[in-house]
């Protein structure tokens, strides 16, 4: 039998596909025949990234009369989980960018500007463009916002010069990063850096993606032989999942990519390519480095800053991340404002995939509050991720706030990297975001 009929066979076993079958209707949203609920409510829905495009979808398909703002100033609408992909040489910068025009539903009102303050007192949202909008639902979904400006030296123009990358830079900072490892060869005995900060990010994995990746793409380039690569995690765990923790240091410490744990990226001197580190003992340390992958500090967007929306005390006051109960996502001082999406202040879970849940979580609240019912806690912290070990192959990690292994919809073993969970990423995954932003997913 032919060879690549063999090789479909072995990815997709009888058992495969019936757990495939049976997780198609989370893929794509079961179909639901729902009665429209009429309002005449004007729902406000701040930040028009992945969460506020699905959620308005959403709700434009299940009310009749409400109205619907979606204040979004970009233009553009960006696939984030398509930028490893550009590392990978396995995308272009275009195929992750898409006009949001093409994505804003029907009957939902783009107002293409900044939110500047929120009063909840008033019900009230300020723009940029000098409108005053009343609502009487706020849905806050702005996202978060690296800060590479954080580390001394650092700023955004330098990625992809002075042996400085990021995939959380942006498409075009991936595809510098993919320049960078493809001249790598010129420098054979290279030390190369990747950093993770000690603040929540977006796709827990994706600065142990990025380390990965890399070392693969110089093993392929046989360059990778005399290079040193080392891994300094901001927090004490790799991950806060401890059995994804411990696979995650098994696969760097399998390709030679050596741990630290708790360092801190401080600051830069790009000229002499240095990088200053806090270390666990308190102290400074300087290292030189050729190559340096830059994951940065994350916080929320300052428009929180001065809403009183923002948590004051515990874990999520630092960032300025939003106030939620983390079961409803309800604000617990505004019985009318929601959270979705990144900008939440929950344990982890900044990830498209925990957005699903956000979106059937925030829409089922906001009905029964139509309704006249109390919102319920719907929402278990589900988060999942993909670790892609190397190009071709993946682990998807997903758990919830228990911490414990969460049951994945997908088909692959939690354990071990394998084809397939590479291809749902890389392949489905991108079908599965596309439903999501039209908001078929609850
Ligand atoms: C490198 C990378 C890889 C990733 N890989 C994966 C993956 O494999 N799987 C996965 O599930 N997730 C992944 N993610 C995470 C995923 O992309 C995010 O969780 C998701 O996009 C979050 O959506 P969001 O709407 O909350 O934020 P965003 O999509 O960032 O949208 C926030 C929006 O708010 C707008 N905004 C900001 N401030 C204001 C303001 N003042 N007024 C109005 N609008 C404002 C912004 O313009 C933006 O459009 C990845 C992310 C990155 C960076």
């Amino acid at each position: 039998m032919d060879k690549s009929v063999n090789a479909v066979q072995r990815m997709f076993s009888r058992r495969s596909f019936l757990r495939c079958a049976a997780a198609l209707p989370w893929m794509f949203g079961a179909a639901q025949a729902r009665a429209y609920t009429h309002t005449r409510a004007h729902i406000v829905i701040l930040g028009g990234g992945t969460a506020g495009l699905a959620i308005s979808a959403q709700l434009s398909r299940l009310l009749s009369g409400a109205r619907i703002t979606l204040v979004e100033p970009a233009d553009v609408h960006h696939y984030q989980p398509g930028w490893p992909l550009i590392l990978c040489g396995l995308s272009s910068v275009s195929e992750t960018q898409t006009p949001n025009q093409r994505h804003i539903a029907l009957g939902v009102r783009w107002l293409q500007t900044w939110a500047q303050a929120i009063d909840p007192l008033k019900n009230r949202v300020y723009t940029a463009d000098q409108r005053v909008l009343e609502y009487d639902f706020l849905i806050v979904a702005l996202g978060c916002e690296t800060d590479f400006e954080a580390i001394e030296g650092m700023h955004p123009e330098l990625l992809g010069h002075e042996g400085v990358f990021s995939i959380y830079g942006g498409a075009r900072s991936a595809r510098k990063g993919y320049h960078l490892l493809q001249q790598a060869h010129e420098i054979p005995d290279a030390s190369i850096l990747f950093t993770a900060p000690d603040t929540p990010i977006k796709c827990l994995g994706g600065p142990i993606k990025a380390a990965l990746i890399s070392d693969f793409m110089l093993r392929r380039q046989r360059v990778r032989e005399h290079m040193a690569l080392h891994y300094f995690s901001g927090s004490a765990c790799l991950l806060p999942q401890p059995q994804f923790a411990r696979l995650a240091e098994h696969f760097l410490q399998e390709r030679a990519i050596e741990v630290h744990p708790a360092f801190v990226l401080k600051g830069i001197d790009p000229g002499y390519r240095l990088a200053y580190f806090a270390a666990p003992d308190g102290t400074t340390k300087r290292l030189s480095y050729d190559l340096l992958h830059i994951v940065p500090p994350m916080h929320a967007p300052g428009v929180l800053t001065h809403s009183g929306l923002a948590w004051k005390n515990g874990p999520y006051a630092a960032g300025g991340w939003l106030k939620v109960d983390p079961h409803t996502l309800q604000h617990p001082d505004y019985f009318n404002i929601f959270g979705i999406g990144d900008v939440v202040g929950t344990p982890y879970g900044k990830t498209v995939s925990t957005l699903r849940y956000h979106l059937s979580t925030v829409t089922e609240n906001l009905l029964a509050l139509l309704h006249g019912q109390e919102p319920r806690p719907l929402f278990n912290g589900y988060t999942s991720c993909p670790l892609y070990t190397e190009i071709g192959r993946a682990v998807r990690m997903a758990f919830d706030y228990s911490r414990e292994s969460a049951p994945d919809p997908f088909i692959s073993p939690a354990n071990m990297d394998t084809r397939i969970a590479w291809w749902q990423q890389v392949h489905l995954f991108r079908l599965i975001y596309l439903n999501l932003l039209k908001g078929r997913m609850a």
